[in-house]
């Protein structure tokens, strides 16, 4: 028997991002991809109509799911729109460097760090310096240094990763190497989750409901509950979210893994509910499976345990396969067991949506930012 909550009906019309710009606006071909498909349908698996290149331009004239619509020789055609950044004829770095306003020299202190065509990690990377490299300082902007570059243009560097700013970044993972240090542990989240790329997974869905617990309640309902919470919460912390499925369908494993694959994802979340024979069990855990995501996992299993009024079970290490058989930091999170009276009046409540927006976006807060 499954009753179909006006909910999941509602979620539905709620969080399925799609946005038509007014105006077309032209987007560039990002400099880390060698090729990127322009496809039928936005979708990783729809047929491929065509290809760009880095550096190609194009116009865009309407987004969904983090897809762009476009023309590619006269025919309609999508592109992953984490790909495209807004082009920039009139920015900044397109300045001479004649425009070098004085003497001061900019030393790099990290390898692997990134020069940007702008003044915040969300802008294209222009190019890599070394720890030593320097380069003649044009100008500064919050805690970002423009500098000049050896073929004439400019660029920015972060100025926590150079002479100019105080704190050494983590050397030895340059994905975090833009990350200034914040001393964030058992605080209010500092920071924000600009630039990154967030995809969240809400499990099952479609024919498979997932746990069925007390009541008949299905864990692929209740999930969606959260879904747009979370969609939102993230997006006000800055991050680009990508959903793996956004209403009631049926999408594979290999589908949700392949969704995590098409992104420079920093981070693959699916959501999930417990069940148990046993109805005494409950609490929240947090599952991973790949070294690159232990320590993501014990720093939201700690914000989530904050944030949930659930008994904390701890970080497990499991073999799932959208954690086994993905290449990015993955987390599945059980965020309570419908089989449990307590958990589901916790879960059913109207707080819990919200609290659990709240700790998934303060976990990867902290997690980037520290
Ligand atoms: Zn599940």
């Amino acid at each position: 028997m499954r009753k179909v909550t006006g909910l999941t009906l509602l979620c539905f019309f709620f969080i399925l991002p799609a946005a038509v710009f007014a105006q077309e606006k032209t987007y560039e071909v990002s400099s880390t991809v060698s090729a990127l498909m322009v496809r039928e349908e936005p979708a990783s698996n729809s047929d491929v109509i065509g290809k760009l290149k880095a550096g190609d331009k194009v116009k865009v004239f309407k987004e969904e799911h983090g897809w762009f619509q476009t023309y590619f020789n006269g025919q309609q055609g999508w592109v992953a729109s984490h790909y495209l950044y807004a082009s920039s004829e009139s920015s900044s770095s397109e300045s001479s460097a004649s425009e070098v306003s004085n003497d001061q020299e900019v030393t790099i202190q990290a390898d692997g760090t990134r020069i940007r065509t702008g003044p915040e990690t969300s802008y294209r990377i222009q190019t890599m310096a070394s720890n030593g490299d320097t380069f003649p300082m044009v100008d500064t902007q919050n805690d970002w240094v423009q500098i000049s570059l050896p073929d004439g243009s400019t660029g920015w560097v972060a100025g926590w990763l150079t002479n100019e700013g105080g704190q050494a970044a983590p050397a030895s993972d340059t994905s975090l190497a833009e990350t200034p240090q914040v001393n964030s542990s058992n605080t209010a989240a500092n920071g924000d989750l600009s630039g990154y790329n967030i995809v969240i997974d809400p499990g099952h869905g479609g024919h498979d409901p997932g746990a069925v617990g007390l009541h008949g309640v299905q864990e692929k309902d209740l999930i969606m509950r959260a879904i747009n919470p979370i969609v939102s919460e993230l997006e006000k912390a800055g991050a680009n979210v990508i959903l793996t499925r956004s209403d009631d369908r049926f999408v594979s494993l290999e589908d949700r893994v392949r969704i995590s694959h098409s992104y420079n994802t920093d981070a693959f979340i699916s959501i999930h509910l417990n069940t148990n024979p046993l109805t005494v069990i409950n609490g929240i855990s947090t599952h991973y499976y790949n070294n690159n995501s232990k320590s993501l996992a014990y720093t939201m299993q700690e914000s989530l345990g904050s944030q949930l009024n659930l008994a904390n079970r701890g970080v497990m290490y499991d073999g799932l396969y959208v954690l086994r058989n993905n290449n990015h930091p993955a987390l599945l999170l059980e965020l309570g067991f419908i089989t449990n009276a307590n958990d589901l009046s916790v879960i059913q409540s109207e707080s819990y949506p919200a609290d659990a927006a709240k700790g998934i976006t303060n976990g990867l807060i902290r997690y980037f930012n520290q």
